[in-house]
């Protein structure tokens, strides 16, 4: 199992309702306070993509 916890994309709650799994096996969540559901894997890339935008913002500064 993944060892962080996992949180809304949209207003970055860790309350959190298991959704269930979509077609390909990933694990979905509900938001508890903004009622957005999302798969685990696009909050993951969401966050690297932010990360690298961020780095080559520094590095190009
Ligand atoms: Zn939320």
């Amino acid at each position: 199992m993944n060892n962080s916890t996992p949180s809304c994309p949209k207003c970055s709650s860790t309350k959190l309702y298991k959704n269930g799994h979509d077609k390909y096996g990933n694990q979905q969540f509900l938001c508890k306070v903004c009622n957005h559901s999302f798969r685990l894997s696009h909050s993951h890339v969401h966050i690297n993509s932010t990360i690298s935008q961020l780095a080559t913002f520094i590095t190009t500064s």
